[in-house]
């Protein structure tokens, strides 16, 4: 019977189905929108879709390996997926493989949770040279991502700058300088954990375009940083001037994060030189110019301009140039400076780097079509913690809860999107795939005393599912 007839015998006996969602990108967004749809919505139908054979999203590929505690959200996503109105379908990319149109032809509502997949760039001179790189692919790189795992990371100069000061920022620089004995028993990967023990970065600069009240780290964070076994930080004491005396008045979070830098700045043991030590270097009111180089066209170092800032409110205060400029000798850059989303479907439209939407519901045409939203970092941009995408993600779901009230006709859901596919079956990767290449992770793992050695190819990965 063809769809149309479907649809009017619905009608006409007001016969309702059970709603079918398809949810693309299988990242903290996607899952916490599922799960409050399961718990609103009885007997949903909800198929997740997944560019990689694995879920988890920045769970996996970004929170940093030295940081277990917060990977254990993983469990509670793991216990949900296990129910049986919830499928997973891995190596399936909206763009490459499916179209938007085709999932709102056959879901009841499309839920878009892909995240942000670029880094965004500064544009200035050299920027694409050697040993230039995006903090985004390093921590793609170290954390086992299939799409930097050839990348090159050279780490034999003795020094590194990251451009930017936000919690990345502070990610990359703490796996860069902690005693390599620190990262052993972590997920790190084991070829990150090799060029790490080698490498000679002992001198780490953290370049901020802002002052110290502007910066965009958390206080646990920077503790964090401050206390590394056999690292010394030096800060630059004119980089504080005028800075005490607005403390008090600063709103809480951000007093206590500017006394803990007051604090360390005051316990700097400047004389001391003890080679044993590796320096964290964080300077303010300088923005990067241009990216110098040698005629192998590898940085050398960067052109940094001096900042002043300008406006009242301490957020706000932006920077400005001055005329003055200052050279960073560097023999590494990492460009730590946000992550930015993609358009993957011409239907989508985009504004200030996300899907353009109203409170999750997206701005897109033909009403005839299921209605399509948006959640996570794709929808809100690149910013906030697993807290902040979780809250923003059950209040998407909510709303498509009030969207989804009555579903008077029946949509096919992944059978009829896998007829249109031109992948074999045995390339899409369901969630018992991806509970062989888990169980394979930690026996690799536990034979050398950590909790999973990822696997970082995509046909190595879609082997073992098939296994
Ligand atoms: P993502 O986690 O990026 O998930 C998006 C998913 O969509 C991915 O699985 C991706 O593969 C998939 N996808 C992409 N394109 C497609 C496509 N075309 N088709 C299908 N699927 C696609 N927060 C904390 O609370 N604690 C931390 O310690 C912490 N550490 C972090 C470290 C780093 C380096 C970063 C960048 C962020 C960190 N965060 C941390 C923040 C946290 O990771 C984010 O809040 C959260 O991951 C955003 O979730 P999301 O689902 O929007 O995006
Ligand atoms: P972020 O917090 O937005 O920090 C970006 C940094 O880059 C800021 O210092 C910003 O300075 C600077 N910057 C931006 N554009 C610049 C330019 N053109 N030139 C020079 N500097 C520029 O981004 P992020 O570090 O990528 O982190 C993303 C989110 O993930 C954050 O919410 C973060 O808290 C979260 N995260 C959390 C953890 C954790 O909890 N441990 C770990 C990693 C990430 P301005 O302020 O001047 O713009």
């Amino acid at each position: 019977m063809g769809f149309v007839k479907i649809a009017k015998r619905c009608l006409s006996t007001r016969k309702l189905y059970l709603p079918r969602v398809c949810i693309v990108g299988a990242g903290p967004a996607g899952f916490y929108a599922a799960m409050h749809l399961h718990k609103k919505m009885n007997g949903v139908h909800i198929d997740i879709i997944e560019q990689l054979p694995v879920p988890f999203g920045l769970v996996r590929y970004g929170v940093a390996p030295d940081h277990p505690e917060v990977k254990n959200v993983i469990n509670q996503f793991t216990k949900f997926a296990q129910q049986e109105n919830v499928n997973f379908y891995g190596n399936i990319s909206l763009g490459r493989d499916i179209r938007l149109q085709q999932l709102r032809e056959h879901y009841d509502a499309v839920l878009l949770s892909y995240g942000a997949e670029e880094d965004k760039t500064l544009g200035i001179e050299n920027e694409d040279a050697n040993n230039v790189l995006g903090a985004r692919s390093f921590v793609g790189w170290y954390n086992g991502h299939p799409r930097f795992r050839d990348m090159k990371v050279d780490l034999s100069g003795s020094t590194a700058a990251i451009l930017g000061q936000g919690n990345v920022a502070l990610d990359v620089s703490r796996i860069l300088l902690s005693p390599v004995d620190a990262l052993r028993k972590t997920d790190i990967t084991d070829y990150a954990l090799q060029s790490i023990s080698e490498s000679k970065i002992r001198e780490l600069y953290l370049v901020g375009r802002r002052g110290p009240l502007q910066v965009a780290f958390t206080i646990k964070e920077l503790r964090e940083q401050l206390k590394l076994d056999k690292c010394k930080t030096v800060w630059r004491e004119k980089d504080f001037e005028g800075i005490a005396a607005t403390v008090n008045d600063l709103p809480r979070p951000r007093k206590r994060l500017t006394e803990l830098m007051l604090k360390s700045l005051s316990e700097m043991d400047s004389t001391a030189t003890d080679s044993d030590h590796k320096l964290f270097k964080p300077i303010f009111f300088r923005s990067p110019q241009a990216f110098l180089i040698d005629d192998n066209k590898k940085v050398t170092g960067v052109e940094l301009i001096c900042n002043k800032l300008v406006g009242n409110s301490i957020e706000d205060q932006r920077c400005v140039p001055t005329r003055d400029t200052e050279r960073l000798n560097c023999d590494l850059v990492f460009r730590s400076i946000g992550y930015k989303s993609v358009n993957v479907d011409n239907d989508l439209k985009f504004t200030s780097g996300v899907v353009k939407n109203d409170k999750g519901k997206v701005d897109i045409s033909n009403d005839n079509l299921a209605p399509v939203f948006v959640a996570g970092w794709l929808g809100t941009g690149p910013v906030g913690v697993l807290l902040h995408t979780m809250g923003n993600a059950f209040q998407v779901a909510k709303l498509m809860c009030e969207n989804l009230k009555e579903v008077d006709t029946f949509k096919g859901g992944m059978e009829e999107i896998k007829k249109m596919m031109t992948k074999p079956s045995n390339e899409i990767i369901e969630w018992s795939g991806w509970e062989k290449i888990d169980k394979y992770e930690i026996e690799q793992g536990n034979k050398v005393g950590k909790p999973r050695e990822k696997v970082t190819s995509v046909p190595k990965m879609i082997e073992i599912a098939n296994m």
